[in-house]
Formats: structure tokens, C-alpha cells, sequence
């Protein structure tokens, strides 16, 4: 090993780097940012693979921002400042314990590198061509923040499911609808271009947390009052398929799922 290690050394010296622990925690650093980890993809989501073999204590390595569910679909989860919650059909928060199941999640180390001040923007449409004006590039997935005063927000959060397990549209006809009024608090998602469709929703996917950490939920419809927006362009993405046999037997090549995605999970017809 220290044999590899000099070798490793000479190698780089040869290169003219300079081997120095901090240029090899830099290297670290870098590769960190920028990066989206996912778990699964939202067409194996879609047609109802509701269990897994990934731990949210594994999840919690990989970001600490970002958005997912449970096992049985139980609830929408939501990760801000590196607190993970499940928000379950009550629209209540929990913490999030390590040895929970990830179905399907997308999580960042978030470092925004675009910012803007938001106000007025009325409906998710509004927001949407707002946010889409900023993108730098329209080809890469962008991780989205919003702190904020929101008029109205109509939330949902999907109901616990059990085996045999319906599809996502299916199960999402049951879902809980909550509408916030006047209410403060993060919206936390992504958004990824078309072409991603069907590893990613497509267009916007927002959740939504109070600023006291109480309630929260998936957005369906927004009305920003007014809000500081932070956003980071992702050029990284690492997708963990899981090695399981309800993922392996899953059928992910119908011609019918893109638009199963849109409706069981689209807010915005953004994208
Ligand atoms: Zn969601």
C-alpha cells in the first residue's frame, strides 16, 4: 500500500502536481459539488416499485438537499440544511431514520451559484417561465431553492401503499391535498430538461417545507408573494439502480409512462 501510495506520489510529482493533502481534499471538494445522487428512476416509481435495498443512512452520505419518498410510498420526503423529513398523509413532519428504505430520491451537496429576488409570480406556470429564463444552459438539471412568503401553496402527500402495489397514478388518486394560506417557509427541488424523462420527472419537481420544520408536502400549485431564490446548475449525475426483483422485473420500457409521470407527479407544464 505505501509502495502504491510513493508510486502514486512520483507519478503526479512527474506530472507536476503538487501531491499535497490539501490539493487531494480540493479534488474532493470539487467533485462533490455540482453533483446529483439518485436513487432508482421515476419510471420504475411510476409503475409502482414502492420497496428497495437503499438506506436513508447511505442517502444522508450523498447530500444534504433534495426530495423522495418511502417505503410503501409512504409520504414525500424532503432534505434542507441536511435535516431529512417524511411528511406523511397528515402533512406533518418527522425525522427521518437512518435505517428507512429509499425507493426513489435525488439529493445534492447544494452550493447555489445563482441567485435572484422573486416576487408576484401568481401560479406554477408563472414561476416556472421565470425560473427557466435564469438557466445558463437548458440542457443540464438545475437544483432549485426558494425562502419565502408564498399567498398559496395546494400540497399533497401520497398515502401509505400495500402489496400488491398499485402504479403511481393509481395510488396518487388518493393522495392528501393540503392548501396553505399566507405561509412561510423552502421550496426544495429540481428541474431536468425533457430528454431525462423518464429517469427524472421532467420539467419542475418542488416540495415545500414551513420555515418552523412542521409541515410541508409535494407542490401542485404555488403563488409566490415574494422570495430569494438560489439555484445550482448539477453537471454531475449518479443514479443508484437497485438490485432488487421488483426493479428487476419492472416493466420501465411502456410507450405510455411519460405521460403516467406527468400526471402523477408534474406541477408545472414547464419543462
Ligand atoms: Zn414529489
Amino acid at each position: 500500500m505505501k509502495k502504491l501510495f510513493a508510486h502514486i506520489l512520483l507519478l503526479l510529482s512527474g506530472l507536476g502536481i503538487k501531491a499535497s493533502s490539501a490539493s487531494i481534499l480540493d479534488l474532493h471538494h470539487t467533485q462533490e459539488k455540482n453533483t446529483l445522487f439518485q436513487v432508482a428512476t421515476i419510471s420504475s416509481l411510476t409503475q409502482g416499485v414502492y420497496n428497495g435495498n437503499y438506506s436513508y443512512k447511505k442517502l444522508m452520505q450523498q447530500g444534504n438537499f433534495g426530495l423522495g419518498t418511502f417505503l410503501d410510498l409512504n409520504g414525500e420526503m424532503v432534505a434542507i440544511d441536511g435535516h431529512f423529513y417524511q411528511i406523511e398523509a397528515n402533512g406533518k413532519l418527522k425525522t427521518v431514520k437512518p435505517e428507512q428504505i429509499v425507493p426513489f430520491a435525488e439529493v445534492t451537496y447544494f452550493k447555489p451559484s445563482i441567485y435572484n429576488t422573486l416576487a408576484n409570480l401568481p401560479n406554477y406556470n408563472t414561476l416556472g417561465t421565470k425560473l427557466i429564463q435564469l438557466f445558463p444552459n437548458k440542457n443540464i438539471p438545475y437544483a432549485i431553492r426558494i425562502d419565502g412568503k408564498f399567498k398559496v401553496l395546494k400540497l399533497r402527500s401520497l398515502r401509505k401503499q400495500s402489496k400488491p402495489y398499485p402504479n403511481l397514478v393509481q395510488a396518487s388518486e388518493n393522495q392528501a391535498i393540503f392548501n396553505l394560506k399566507d405561509v412561510k417557509g423552502t421550496i426544495v427541488g429540481f428541474w431536468f430538461p425533457e430528454y431525462w424523462g423518464s429517469i427524472a420527472v421532467p420539467g419542475f419537481h418542488l416540495h415545500f417545507v414551513t420555515t418552523d420544520h412542521t409541515t410541508g408536502g409535494h407542490v401542485l400549485e404555488i403563488d409566490v408573494d415574494e422570495g430569494q431564490l438560489s439555484m445550482a446548475p448539477l453537471y454531475q449525475v449518479k443514479v443508484y439502480l437497485p438490485n432488487t426483483s421488483s426493479f428487476a422485473d419492472a416493466d420501465l420500457s411502456d410507450e405510455a409512462l411519460r405521460s403516467s409521470i406527468k400526471k402523477a407527479e408534474g406541477g408545472s407544464s414547464n419543462s
